[in-house]
Protein backbone atom coordinates (compact mmCIF):
# COMPACT_ATOMS: atom_id res chain seq x y z
CA UNK A 1 0.00 0.00 0.00
CA UNK A 2 1.85 3.49 -1.39
CA UNK A 3 0.63 7.44 -0.48
CA UNK A 4 1.18 8.10 -3.78
CA UNK A 5 1.92 6.45 -6.48
CA UNK A 6 4.02 8.85 -8.94
CA UNK A 7 3.89 8.21 -12.85
CA UNK A 8 7.57 9.29 -14.27
CA UNK A 9 11.11 9.97 -12.71
CA UNK A 10 11.98 12.80 -14.66
CA UNK A 11 12.35 16.19 -12.44
CA UNK A 12 8.79 16.60 -11.86
CA UNK A 13 7.82 12.99 -10.51
CA UNK A 14 11.43 12.69 -8.57
CA UNK A 15 10.88 16.26 -6.71
CA UNK A 16 7.78 15.17 -5.78
CA UNK A 17 8.97 11.92 -5.06
CA UNK A 18 11.48 12.86 -2.59
CA UNK A 19 9.15 15.94 -1.12
CA UNK A 20 6.53 13.48 -0.39
CA UNK A 21 9.23 11.00 1.12
CA UNK A 22 11.35 13.28 2.79
CA UNK A 23 9.17 16.22 3.62
CA UNK A 24 6.02 13.95 4.44
CA UNK A 25 6.83 10.76 5.36
CA UNK A 26 4.70 9.62 2.65
CA UNK A 27 4.78 6.07 1.10
CA UNK A 28 5.41 6.35 -2.88
CA UNK A 29 6.05 4.24 -5.79
CA UNK A 30 7.22 6.10 -8.61
CA UNK A 31 7.52 4.31 -11.75
CA UNK A 32 8.68 4.85 -15.69
CA UNK A 33 8.58 3.66 -18.76
CA UNK A 34 11.80 4.44 -19.72
CA UNK A 35 14.63 1.83 -18.77
CA UNK A 36 16.16 4.68 -16.18
CA UNK A 37 15.56 7.59 -13.85
CA UNK A 38 15.77 11.09 -14.92
CA UNK A 39 13.12 11.46 -17.37
CA UNK A 40 15.40 13.66 -20.68
CA UNK A 41 17.67 14.58 -18.24
CA UNK A 42 19.22 11.52 -18.34
CA UNK A 43 22.52 11.45 -18.73
CA UNK A 44 25.48 8.11 -18.92
CA UNK A 45 28.65 7.13 -19.48
CA UNK A 46 29.04 5.83 -23.37
CA UNK A 47 30.87 2.56 -24.16
CA UNK A 48 34.12 5.11 -24.71
CA UNK A 49 33.87 5.93 -21.41
CA UNK A 50 32.22 9.61 -21.88
CA UNK A 51 29.38 11.30 -20.50
CA UNK A 52 26.61 12.07 -22.65
CA UNK A 53 23.20 13.36 -22.59
CA UNK A 54 20.85 10.81 -24.53
CA UNK A 55 18.20 13.42 -25.02
CA UNK A 56 20.21 16.18 -25.90
CA UNK A 57 22.08 18.94 -24.16
CA UNK A 58 20.60 20.00 -20.66
CA UNK A 59 22.34 23.14 -19.31
CA UNK A 60 20.93 24.14 -15.98
CA UNK A 61 20.47 28.15 -15.62
CA UNK A 62 18.27 29.63 -13.23
CA UNK A 63 17.69 33.31 -11.42
CA UNK A 64 15.64 31.16 -8.57
CA UNK A 65 18.29 30.90 -5.50
CA UNK A 66 15.18 29.01 -4.12
CA UNK A 67 15.50 26.04 -6.74
CA UNK A 68 19.39 26.07 -6.42
CA UNK A 69 19.75 25.70 -3.30
CA UNK A 70 16.70 23.10 -3.37
CA UNK A 71 19.15 20.97 -6.39
CA UNK A 72 22.20 21.61 -4.17
CA UNK A 73 21.19 19.06 -1.44
CA UNK A 74 21.75 16.07 -3.86
CA UNK A 75 24.75 17.34 -6.11
CA UNK A 76 27.63 19.80 -6.07
CA UNK A 77 28.15 22.13 -9.19
CA UNK A 78 30.16 22.53 -11.66
CA UNK A 79 30.40 26.64 -13.04
CA UNK A 80 29.74 26.77 -16.77
CA UNK A 81 28.98 28.98 -18.57
CA UNK A 82 26.99 28.19 -22.05
CA UNK A 83 28.37 29.37 -25.35
CA UNK A 84 26.97 29.20 -29.07
CA UNK A 85 27.78 30.03 -32.08
CA UNK A 86 26.06 30.01 -35.65
CA UNK A 87 27.04 29.03 -38.90
CA UNK A 88 26.09 31.62 -41.49
CA UNK A 89 27.33 32.84 -44.99
CA UNK A 90 30.11 29.92 -43.93
CA UNK A 91 31.61 31.75 -41.32
CA UNK A 92 30.97 31.05 -37.48
CA UNK A 93 29.82 33.83 -35.49
CA UNK A 94 28.31 34.37 -32.09
CA UNK A 95 24.74 33.77 -31.64
CA UNK A 96 23.14 35.45 -29.21
CA UNK A 97 23.61 38.54 -32.06
CA UNK A 98 26.43 40.90 -30.38
CA UNK A 99 28.65 43.22 -31.35
CA UNK A 100 31.19 40.73 -32.94
CA UNK A 101 28.51 39.33 -34.94
CA UNK A 102 27.63 42.03 -36.62
CA UNK A 103 31.50 43.25 -37.15
CA UNK A 104 32.35 39.99 -38.55
CA UNK A 105 29.64 39.07 -40.51
CA UNK A 106 29.73 42.32 -42.73
CA UNK A 107 33.71 42.94 -42.22
CA UNK A 108 32.69 45.80 -40.51
CA UNK A 109 34.33 47.32 -37.17
CA UNK A 110 31.55 49.44 -35.32
CA UNK A 111 31.68 50.12 -31.52
CA UNK A 112 29.02 49.80 -29.22
CA UNK A 113 27.31 52.50 -29.85
CA UNK A 114 27.50 52.32 -33.40
CA UNK A 115 25.84 48.85 -33.62
CA UNK A 116 23.33 50.30 -32.05
CA UNK A 117 22.58 52.34 -34.39
CA UNK A 118 22.99 49.91 -37.05
CA UNK A 119 20.01 47.79 -35.35
CA UNK A 120 17.92 50.94 -35.04
CA UNK A 121 18.39 51.39 -39.17
CA UNK A 122 17.55 47.71 -39.79
CA UNK A 123 14.67 46.98 -37.74
CA UNK A 124 11.35 46.96 -39.61
CA UNK A 125 8.88 48.50 -36.78
CA UNK A 126 5.67 46.24 -36.54
CA UNK A 127 3.01 47.79 -34.88
CA UNK A 128 1.08 44.75 -34.24
CA UNK A 129 3.28 42.04 -33.56
CA UNK A 130 1.27 38.80 -34.18
CA UNK A 131 3.54 35.95 -35.12
CA UNK A 132 7.32 35.06 -34.63
CA UNK A 133 8.44 36.46 -38.19
CA UNK A 134 6.72 39.56 -36.76
CA UNK A 135 8.92 39.69 -33.64
CA UNK A 136 12.16 39.10 -35.21
CA UNK A 137 11.85 41.41 -37.70
CA UNK A 138 10.45 44.17 -36.29
CA UNK A 139 13.70 44.03 -33.41
CA UNK A 140 16.82 43.14 -36.54
CA UNK A 141 15.55 43.27 -39.66
CA UNK A 142 14.95 41.04 -42.88
CA UNK A 143 18.40 40.28 -43.63
CA UNK A 144 19.57 38.70 -39.94
CA UNK A 145 15.84 37.29 -39.60
CA UNK A 146 16.87 35.17 -42.91
CA UNK A 147 20.06 34.57 -42.17
CA UNK A 148 19.27 33.34 -38.56
CA UNK A 149 15.31 32.52 -38.08
CA UNK A 150 13.54 32.03 -40.94
CA UNK A 151 15.64 28.32 -41.80
CA UNK A 152 16.21 27.18 -38.09
CA UNK A 153 12.76 27.70 -37.37
CA UNK A 154 11.35 25.90 -40.28
CA UNK A 155 13.56 23.17 -39.26
CA UNK A 156 12.79 23.09 -35.51
CA UNK A 157 9.19 23.66 -36.27
CA UNK A 158 8.57 22.42 -39.54
CA UNK A 159 6.71 26.01 -40.02
CA UNK A 160 7.51 29.15 -41.02
CA UNK A 161 7.92 31.70 -38.28
CA UNK A 162 4.66 33.68 -40.33
CA UNK A 163 2.98 30.54 -39.07
CA UNK A 164 3.52 30.39 -35.55
CA UNK A 165 2.78 32.01 -32.25
CA UNK A 166 4.90 35.46 -31.75
CA UNK A 167 5.45 33.38 -28.29
CA UNK A 168 8.23 31.09 -29.72
CA UNK A 169 10.34 33.78 -30.06
CA UNK A 170 8.85 36.22 -27.49
CA UNK A 171 12.53 38.13 -27.15
CA UNK A 172 15.21 38.19 -29.42
CA UNK A 173 18.05 38.76 -27.22
CA UNK A 174 20.54 41.17 -28.79
CA UNK A 175 23.45 42.41 -27.56
CA UNK A 176 25.86 45.72 -27.95
CA UNK A 177 28.60 44.48 -26.54
CA UNK A 178 31.04 41.80 -26.99
CA UNK A 179 28.64 39.28 -24.18
CA UNK A 180 28.52 35.95 -25.86
CA UNK A 181 27.45 34.27 -23.14
CA UNK A 182 23.84 32.32 -24.13
CA UNK A 183 22.32 33.00 -20.64
CA UNK A 184 22.67 35.67 -17.83
CA UNK A 185 21.20 34.05 -15.44
CA UNK A 186 21.97 34.00 -11.76
CA UNK A 187 23.06 30.99 -11.33
CA UNK A 188 24.55 28.36 -14.43
CA UNK A 189 26.11 25.46 -13.57
CA UNK A 190 26.22 21.55 -13.91
CA UNK A 191 25.70 19.41 -11.98
CA UNK A 192 29.44 18.03 -11.02
CA UNK A 193 29.36 14.17 -10.90
CA UNK A 194 25.89 14.78 -14.12
CA UNK A 195 22.15 14.50 -13.64
CA UNK A 196 21.58 10.85 -13.42
CA UNK A 197 23.73 10.65 -9.74
CA UNK A 198 21.50 13.98 -8.80
CA UNK A 199 17.92 12.13 -9.26
CA UNK A 200 19.75 8.92 -7.74
CA UNK A 201 20.46 11.22 -4.80
CA UNK A 202 17.14 12.25 -4.65
CA UNK A 203 15.71 9.36 -4.74
CA UNK A 204 17.54 7.41 -2.47
CA UNK A 205 15.42 6.89 0.19
CA UNK A 206 13.54 4.02 2.08
CA UNK A 207 10.36 5.34 1.47
CA UNK A 208 10.96 5.41 -1.72
CA UNK A 209 10.35 2.08 -4.63
CA UNK A 210 11.43 2.85 -8.36
CA UNK A 211 10.27 0.50 -11.15
CA UNK A 212 11.49 1.29 -14.24
CA UNK A 213 10.49 -0.22 -17.66
CA UNK A 214 7.04 0.04 -16.30
CA UNK A 215 3.97 1.96 -17.90
CA UNK A 216 1.78 3.06 -14.96
CA UNK A 217 -1.07 1.55 -16.36
CA UNK A 218 0.63 -2.06 -15.87
CA UNK A 219 0.28 -1.34 -12.41
CA UNK A 220 -3.59 -0.81 -12.23
CA UNK A 221 -5.29 -3.45 -9.91
CA UNK A 222 -2.05 -4.42 -8.76
CA UNK A 223 -0.85 -1.86 -6.50
CA UNK A 224 -2.87 0.07 -4.05
CA UNK A 225 -2.30 3.84 -3.90
CA UNK A 226 -4.37 7.08 -2.73
CA UNK A 227 -3.40 9.66 -4.67
CA UNK A 228 -1.16 10.00 -8.16
CA UNK A 229 1.45 12.68 -9.53
CA UNK A 230 0.88 12.01 -13.00
CA UNK A 231 3.95 13.67 -14.99
CA UNK A 232 3.00 11.75 -18.30
CA UNK A 233 1.70 13.11 -21.64
CA UNK A 234 -2.10 14.35 -20.57
CA UNK A 235 -3.44 13.52 -23.92
CA UNK A 236 -2.93 10.07 -23.21
CA UNK A 237 -4.24 9.86 -19.40
CA UNK A 238 -7.75 10.74 -20.96
CA UNK A 239 -7.42 8.35 -23.69
CA UNK A 240 -6.94 10.76 -26.46
CA UNK A 241 -10.68 11.69 -26.10
CA UNK A 242 -10.29 15.02 -27.87
CA UNK A 243 -7.22 13.75 -30.28
CA UNK A 244 -3.82 13.92 -30.07
CA UNK A 245 -1.92 16.94 -29.01
CA UNK A 246 0.83 17.85 -31.58
CA UNK A 247 4.08 17.88 -30.74
CA UNK A 248 7.94 18.56 -32.43
CA UNK A 249 10.18 15.64 -32.06
CA UNK A 250 13.50 15.15 -32.33
CA UNK A 251 16.09 12.64 -33.54
CA UNK A 252 19.67 12.53 -31.76
CA UNK A 253 22.46 10.89 -33.98
CA UNK A 254 25.45 10.47 -31.28
CA UNK A 255 28.88 10.08 -32.89
CA UNK A 256 32.27 9.58 -30.84
CA UNK A 257 35.64 10.97 -32.63
CA UNK A 258 39.00 9.78 -32.36
CA UNK A 259 39.93 13.60 -31.29
CA UNK A 260 40.36 15.67 -27.98
CA UNK A 261 38.41 18.26 -29.40
CA UNK A 262 35.38 18.28 -32.49
CA UNK A 263 34.54 22.11 -32.96
CA UNK A 264 34.87 25.30 -31.08
CA UNK A 265 32.51 25.89 -29.02
CA UNK A 266 30.03 23.35 -27.05
CA UNK A 267 27.07 24.08 -29.77
CA UNK A 268 27.21 24.99 -33.30
CA UNK A 269 23.42 26.27 -34.80
CA UNK A 270 22.98 25.49 -38.22
CA UNK A 271 20.08 27.40 -39.47
CA UNK A 272 20.06 27.38 -43.44
CA UNK A 273 21.59 24.60 -45.42
CA UNK A 274 21.78 20.99 -43.14
CA UNK A 275 18.98 18.95 -42.30
CA UNK A 276 19.78 19.55 -38.89
CA UNK A 277 19.55 22.43 -36.57
CA UNK A 278 22.84 21.90 -34.06
CA UNK A 279 25.52 20.06 -33.03
CA UNK A 280 26.89 19.72 -29.58
CA UNK A 281 30.14 18.32 -28.19
CA UNK A 282 29.54 17.36 -24.49
CA UNK A 283 32.93 17.25 -22.71
CA UNK A 284 32.93 21.14 -22.87
CA UNK A 285 29.28 20.77 -20.98
CA UNK A 286 30.83 18.39 -18.35
CA UNK A 287 34.35 19.49 -18.08
CA UNK A 288 35.36 16.06 -18.46
CA UNK A 289 39.06 15.36 -19.74
CA UNK A 290 39.41 12.56 -22.44
CA UNK A 291 41.82 11.81 -25.13
CA UNK A 292 38.02 10.96 -27.57
CA UNK A 293 35.15 13.23 -27.87
CA UNK A 294 31.30 12.61 -28.04
CA UNK A 295 28.58 14.83 -29.58
CA UNK A 296 25.08 14.64 -30.96
CA UNK A 297 23.15 16.32 -34.22
CA UNK A 298 19.61 17.19 -33.54
CA UNK A 299 17.45 16.50 -36.60
CA UNK A 300 13.82 17.44 -35.96
CA UNK A 301 10.86 15.62 -37.04
CA UNK A 302 7.26 15.29 -36.93
CA UNK A 303 7.04 11.67 -35.42
CA UNK A 304 8.62 10.28 -32.47
CA UNK A 305 8.76 11.10 -28.35
CA UNK A 306 6.96 14.32 -27.55
CA UNK A 307 9.26 17.30 -26.85
CA UNK A 308 7.82 20.26 -27.86
CA UNK A 309 4.20 21.24 -27.63
CA UNK A 310 3.70 23.30 -30.93
CA UNK A 311 2.52 26.47 -29.56
CA UNK A 312 -0.19 27.53 -31.99
CA UNK A 313 -3.76 28.64 -30.99
CA UNK A 314 -5.77 26.00 -31.62
CA UNK A 315 -3.09 23.61 -30.31
CA UNK A 316 -4.01 26.02 -27.20
CA UNK A 317 -7.58 25.42 -27.61
CA UNK A 318 -7.08 21.81 -27.78
CA UNK A 319 -5.05 21.67 -24.62
CA UNK A 320 -8.41 23.48 -22.83
CA UNK A 321 -10.50 21.23 -23.42
CA UNK A 322 -7.79 18.71 -21.70
CA UNK A 323 -7.73 20.69 -18.25
CA UNK A 324 -11.30 20.57 -18.03
CA UNK A 325 -11.08 16.93 -17.62
CA UNK A 326 -7.53 17.29 -15.33
CA UNK A 327 -9.66 20.12 -13.23
CA UNK A 328 -12.78 17.21 -12.42
CA UNK A 329 -9.47 14.65 -11.33
CA UNK A 330 -9.47 15.21 -8.01
CA UNK A 331 -7.10 12.41 -7.35
CA UNK A 332 -4.57 12.98 -9.67
CA UNK A 333 -1.87 16.00 -9.47
CA UNK A 334 -0.56 16.63 -12.97
CA UNK A 335 2.74 18.23 -12.66
CA UNK A 336 5.92 18.76 -15.44
CA UNK A 337 5.85 19.49 -18.96
CA UNK A 338 4.05 17.02 -20.59
CA UNK A 339 1.03 16.76 -18.19
CA UNK A 340 0.41 20.59 -18.60
CA UNK A 341 1.75 20.60 -22.71
CA UNK A 342 3.88 23.69 -22.13
CA UNK A 343 7.51 23.65 -22.79
CA UNK A 344 9.73 24.82 -19.68
CA UNK A 345 12.98 24.74 -18.54
CA UNK A 346 14.41 22.53 -15.58
CA UNK A 347 14.52 25.13 -13.25
CA UNK A 348 10.63 26.08 -13.56
CA UNK A 349 9.74 22.13 -13.61
CA UNK A 350 11.17 22.36 -9.79
CA UNK A 351 9.50 25.06 -9.07
CA UNK A 352 6.25 23.87 -10.13
CA UNK A 353 6.30 20.70 -8.67
CA UNK A 354 7.77 22.42 -5.46
CA UNK A 355 4.63 24.42 -5.39
CA UNK A 356 2.54 21.62 -6.03
CA UNK A 357 3.91 19.94 -2.98
CA UNK A 358 3.51 23.14 -1.20
CA UNK A 359 -0.41 23.02 -2.09
CA UNK A 360 -0.82 19.53 -1.18
CA UNK A 361 0.56 19.74 2.22
CA UNK A 362 -0.79 23.22 2.27
CA UNK A 363 2.36 25.45 2.57
CA UNK A 364 3.85 28.21 0.49
CA UNK A 365 7.03 26.79 -1.86
CA UNK A 366 9.38 28.42 0.04
CA UNK A 367 8.46 26.37 3.62
CA UNK A 368 7.43 23.42 1.30
CA UNK A 369 11.20 23.48 -0.21
CA UNK A 370 12.89 23.09 2.97
CA UNK A 371 9.68 20.84 5.04
CA UNK A 372 11.60 17.79 7.06
CA UNK A 373 9.38 14.56 8.26
CA UNK A 374 9.26 13.96 11.74
CA UNK A 375 12.12 11.83 12.56
CA UNK A 376 13.66 12.97 9.15
CA UNK A 377 16.85 15.30 7.80
CA UNK A 378 17.93 17.28 5.14
CA UNK A 379 21.26 17.98 4.18
CA UNK A 380 21.93 21.39 3.92
CA UNK A 381 22.70 22.95 0.63
CA UNK A 382 26.13 22.92 -0.33
CA UNK A 383 26.39 26.70 -0.56
CA UNK A 384 28.38 28.12 -4.14
CA UNK A 385 28.78 31.33 -5.21
CA UNK A 386 29.35 31.87 -9.07
CA UNK A 387 32.37 33.95 -9.43
CA UNK A 388 31.71 37.10 -11.77
CA UNK A 389 28.01 36.36 -11.71
CA UNK A 390 26.83 35.91 -8.10
CA UNK A 391 28.16 39.66 -7.48
CA UNK A 392 30.48 39.49 -4.12
CA UNK A 393 29.42 43.34 -4.11
CA UNK A 394 26.10 45.33 -2.81
CA UNK A 395 25.31 46.12 -6.37
CA UNK A 396 26.02 42.42 -7.71
CA UNK A 397 23.77 41.09 -5.12
CA UNK A 398 20.84 43.93 -5.40
CA UNK A 399 20.82 43.03 -9.09
CA UNK A 400 20.65 39.08 -8.27
CA UNK A 401 18.02 39.79 -5.91
CA UNK A 402 15.55 41.63 -8.66
CA UNK A 403 16.22 39.41 -10.90
CA UNK A 404 15.25 36.67 -8.39
CA UNK A 405 12.25 38.70 -7.78
CA UNK A 406 11.18 38.52 -11.62
CA UNK A 407 11.76 35.04 -12.20
CA UNK A 408 9.04 34.61 -9.07
CA UNK A 409 6.96 36.90 -10.45
CA UNK A 410 6.89 34.87 -13.84
CA UNK A 411 6.04 31.75 -12.25
C1 LIG B 1 16.20 18.51 -26.65
C2 LIG B 1 15.87 19.18 -25.35
C3 LIG B 1 16.83 19.97 -24.75
C4 LIG B 1 16.54 20.61 -23.54
N1 LIG B 1 17.50 21.39 -22.99
C5 LIG B 1 17.25 22.02 -21.83
C6 LIG B 1 18.27 22.85 -21.23
O1 LIG B 1 19.36 23.01 -21.78
N2 LIG B 1 17.97 23.46 -20.05
C7 LIG B 1 16.75 23.31 -19.43
O2 LIG B 1 16.56 23.88 -18.35
N3 LIG B 1 15.79 22.51 -19.97
C8 LIG B 1 16.01 21.87 -21.15
N4 LIG B 1 15.04 21.07 -21.69
C9 LIG B 1 13.75 20.90 -20.98
C10 LIG B 1 13.83 19.75 -19.96
O3 LIG B 1 14.05 18.55 -20.66
C11 LIG B 1 12.50 19.69 -19.20
O4 LIG B 1 12.30 20.89 -18.48
C12 LIG B 1 12.45 18.55 -18.18
O5 LIG B 1 12.93 17.34 -18.69
C13 LIG B 1 11.00 18.36 -17.76
O6 LIG B 1 10.89 17.38 -16.76
P1 LIG B 1 9.54 16.54 -16.63
O7 LIG B 1 9.71 15.71 -15.43
O8 LIG B 1 8.38 17.45 -16.72
O9 LIG B 1 9.46 15.66 -17.97
P2 LIG B 1 10.36 14.44 -18.49
O10 LIG B 1 11.79 14.69 -18.21
O11 LIG B 1 9.97 14.21 -19.89
O12 LIG B 1 9.86 13.22 -17.59
C14 LIG B 1 8.60 12.60 -17.78
C15 LIG B 1 8.80 11.11 -17.61
O13 LIG B 1 7.52 10.47 -17.59
C16 LIG B 1 7.65 9.20 -18.18
N5 LIG B 1 6.34 8.72 -18.61
C17 LIG B 1 5.51 9.27 -19.52
N6 LIG B 1 4.40 8.53 -19.66
C18 LIG B 1 4.51 7.49 -18.81
C19 LIG B 1 3.69 6.37 -18.50
N7 LIG B 1 2.51 6.16 -19.13
N8 LIG B 1 4.12 5.49 -17.56
C20 LIG B 1 5.31 5.65 -16.94
N9 LIG B 1 6.14 6.69 -17.22
C21 LIG B 1 5.74 7.59 -18.12
C22 LIG B 1 8.60 9.46 -19.36
O14 LIG B 1 9.23 8.26 -19.78
C23 LIG B 1 9.58 10.47 -18.75
O15 LIG B 1 10.75 9.85 -18.25
C24 LIG B 1 15.28 20.45 -22.93
C25 LIG B 1 14.31 19.65 -23.53
C26 LIG B 1 14.60 19.02 -24.75
C27 LIG B 1 13.54 18.19 -25.41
Amino acid sequence: MFDYLVVGAGFAGSVLAERLANGSGKKVLICDRRPHIGGNAYDFYNDEGILIHKYGPHIFHTNSKEVFDYLSRFTEWREYQHRVLAMVDGMLVPIPINLDTINKLYGLNLTSFEVEEFFKKVAEPCDNVKTSEDVVVSKVGRELYEKFFRGYTRKQWGLDPSELDASVTSRVPTRTNRDDRYFTDVYQAMPKNGYTKMFEKMLDHPNIKIMLNTDYRELEGEIEYDQMIYTGPVDSFFNYAYGKLPYRSLEFKHETHGVEQYQPAPVVNYPNEQPYTRITEFKYLTGQVHDKTSIVYEYPQAEGDPYYPIPRKENAELYRKYKELVDAETNVHFVGRLATYKYYNMDQIVAQALTEYGKIIGMKRKEAAVKVAANGSIPMPVSVVMPGNNGHNGIGQHLNKLKEERWLQKQ
